[in-house]
């Protein structure tokens, strides 16, 4: 049995504030004291079979080897130094690897801090192009889809669904952005030309406001757990381009092989204007992202009023991250990522295929490196959690999604382990 009070802290409760969750009555914290592999070891020795990969972005699973001696390899050189004047081989190293990966229509690369800097940066890049190209101080709206996420910055944040994006308390404060409903179309199923009636509208009536429309491809995370049609990323983009308003994707959760392709726009080919890449980019080890770009899009925004891009953290291209990202890249290229990932889609549409069975499950959909159980009501997370350590597995839910996106060294018998006891759990919550 474990004992829960070896593993909460009385003064973390107290003073630490920990993501979406209340001081008053905080949910409750797992005391962590190491992690390897894809296993989670907590301070009283509990392990736990890792199915988040920290947030998404741990793709490598913790404490490995390769990238632990980039890390070291890069501290004796120097740990960071600024980006304005300076540059480094990491940054360079990094950049013509993303470069290499990215589609081809990318050519310039923005380091940022964060998945959400990042999307502020694509948003900034997106006005300032589109003013420049059109010579309309009016083209600064944007347009989304319901049920998206994109971070939790200002922004970002306008254009997070203003329901299930987490942040409704904020409403009347955000910029007002356009929201077409969420394609109902669902990835490998019919496509239902319906789905394009909303967005044709807006842009009809309001497309001379609109600086570039901006989406997760393929894959909704934070905001639904969505997997839709390509076919409505293929049309958007074409409406988008006849329009003269650019197009963003935001790949901060889909990136690096976790939709079964490199990148999810190849399941759809169609290729951005401007594409963010975050999480997984340092295999989870430091907080960096990057925005990528035509040429078009860099030259545009040069040839605008204010010449340069106007952005420019004080992190920016951080090498030790750099140095790390490039090294989690290389271990990416060297592996053969679309059969691994693709024996993980297999295993889990078979070995979570019983959960569509329960009566509290509303939907099961499992694309690349992620499961989706839906249920008809809200999980209690708090109780969901204790049941997940009692059970030896690491699976945090949201809302009315239990979804594992585990890392990608994870083994067969650890990922049967981490499916059958989402089944056993949801079973038991939705009860
Ligand atoms: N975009 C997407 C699609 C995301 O899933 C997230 C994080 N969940 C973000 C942006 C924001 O990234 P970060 O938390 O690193 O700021």
């Amino acid at each position: 049995m474990i004992d829960e009070n070896a593993l909460h802290d009385e003064w973390d409760r107290e003073h630490l504030w920990h993501p979406y969750t209340s001081t008053i009555d905080p949910l409750p914290t797992y005391k962590v004291a190491s992690a390897a592999g894809a296993v989670i070891t907590l301070a009283d020795g509990t392990e736990l079979i890792d199915g988040m990969s920290s947030w998404w972005c741990a793709c490598h699973g913790y404490n490995h080897p390769r990238l632990n001696e980039a890390a070291e390899r890069q501290l004796r050189d120097m740990s960071h130094v600024m980006f304005g004047g300076f540059t480094h081989e990491p940054a360079i190293r990094l950049g013509k690897l993303l470069l290499e990966m990215a589609p081809d229509s990318m050519n310039n690369v923005f380091y940022a801090d964060s998945g959400s800097v990042a999307v502020e940066v694509a948003m900034k890049m997106a006005v300032q192009a589109a003013i420049s190209r059109h010579g309309d101080h009016r083209r600064t709206n944007f347009v989304t889809i319901r049920s998206g996420y994109h971070g939790d910055t200002w922004n970002a944040m306008s254009v997070c669904d203003p329901v299930t994006g987490m942040h409704q308390a904020f409403g009347p404060a955000l910029p007002v952005r356009y929201f077409v409903p969420q394609p109902r179309s669902r990835f490998g199923a019919e496509w239902d030309e319906a789905d394009m009636a909303p967005l044709r509208e807006v842009l009809d009536k309001h497309g001379h406001e609109i600086a570039a429309l901006i989406l997760e491809p393929m894959v909704q995370g934070a905001g639904g757990m969505w997997f839709y049609h390509p076919e409505f990323l293929r049309r958007a983009a074409a409406m988008c381009r006849e329009r003269g308003i650019y197009v963003i994707f935001d790949e901060i959760a889909t990136g690096f092989w976790r939709t079964g392709r490199c990148f999810a726009w190849e399941h759809a080919g169609v290729q951005p204007d401007i594409m963010c890449v975050g999480k997984g980019l340092t295999g989870g080890y430091l907080t960096l992202s990057a925005v990528l770009t035509t040429k078009d899009v860099a030259d545009t925004i040069s040839r605008g009023e204010a010449g340069v891009l106007m952005h420019g953290p004080t992190f920016m291209a951080n090498p030790l991250a750099c140095a790390i990202a490039a090294e989690s890249l290389s271990l990416l290229r060297e592996q053969d990522m679309g059969a691994i990932v693709a024996r993980m889609e297999a295993q889990m549409v078979r070995e979570l295929a019983p959960a569509a069975a329960l009566p509290g499950v509303a939907d099961v959909r499992v694309l690349g490196s992620i499961g989706v159980v839906e249920t008809r009501e809200p999980v209690d997370v708090g109780r969901f959690q204790r049941m997940c350590v009692q059970r030896g597995v690491w699976i945090r839910p949201f809302g009315r999604n239990v979804y594992i996106m585990p890392p990608y060294v994870i083994t067969t018998e650890q990922l049967s382990q981490l499916c059958s006891a989402l089944i056993d759990l949801v079973a038991e919550a939705t009860a």
